[in-house]
């Protein structure tokens, strides 16, 4: 019998395929991010039993607990970090996670290019935007973004992939994820992280090569 999960993952990557396609944009260019933060580990399994490989998680110590089993279990598993990340926490995430898309600040540029350069590990990383401008939440200011983007690069050697961001809770979220596409072309970014359960359609029809789904696919979280 098939598990509600994997029925949720089928029925999601059939929907994100098909507004890819209505957008003229290839389906293989959206990847689907299974979150399992506040998940039960039966609920991950059912993913990764039906060959769900890429999951993002926004804390680096809840994912301590639940992923270097798995990992172990099934190798080819793509582990993104998707929360904030303080830097005396910076080694431990360079160890566990595939790629981080939480990179906001200078300081932290700088001792994750230190952690990756010892660790020997090839890690991308995204830079975080507040693209509403809010105080209460993480990313680099807008307003601040080209210079950073460059500072990560040719200063501290980042990989940089990408951009993510998670845009005010309000109805219209399209000129959010429009502007953060802006910022990634100029300069010369493919990666975009953005969309979530209830707004993935509009991440996919505004340039989403991610999306960051969490209930959609598990259900409701259990703390
Ligand atoms: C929890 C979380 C998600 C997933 O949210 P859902 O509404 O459960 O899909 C996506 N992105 C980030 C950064 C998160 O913390």
């Amino acid at each position: 019998m098939m598990s509600e999960v994997s029925e949720n993952l089928a029925s999601l990557k059939k929907k994100i395929a098909k507004i890819a396609v209505k957008w003229q944009r290839n389906p293989e260019d959206v990847a689907l991010i299974a979150v399992s933060k506040k998940q039960p580990d039966e609920r991950v399994r059912d993913a990764l039993e039906a060959g769900h490989r890429e999951f993002g998680e926004n804390r680096v110590q809840e994912a301590q607990g639940k992923w270097p089993g798995f990992k172990s279990e099934f190798p080819d598993i793509k582990l993104h970090l998707i929360g904030p990340l303080q830097t005396n926490k910076a080694k431990e995430a360079v160890a566990l996670f595939d790629i981080i898309q939480s990179v906001d600040r200078p300081k932290l540029a700088k001792i994750l290019a230190a952690e990756i350069k010892a660790a020997k590990k090839d890690l991308p990383v995204y830079i975080q935007v507040n693209i509403g401008e809010e105080e209460q939440k993480s990313g680099i200011p807008i307003d601040e973004a080209d210079a950073f983007i460059q500072e990560c690069r040719e200063i501290h050697g980042l990989t940089v992939e990408g951009l993510m961001c998670i845009p005010p809770n309000v109805e219209q979220v399209a000129p959010y994820f429009a502007l953060l596409g802006k910022i990634a072309a100029r300069n010369g970014l493919r990666k975009l992280s953005m969309g979530m359960s209830g707004d993935f359609e509009t991440a996919v029809q505004f340039g989403a090569t991610s999306v960051r789904v969490g209930t959609g696919v598990f259900g409701t979280r259990t703390s």
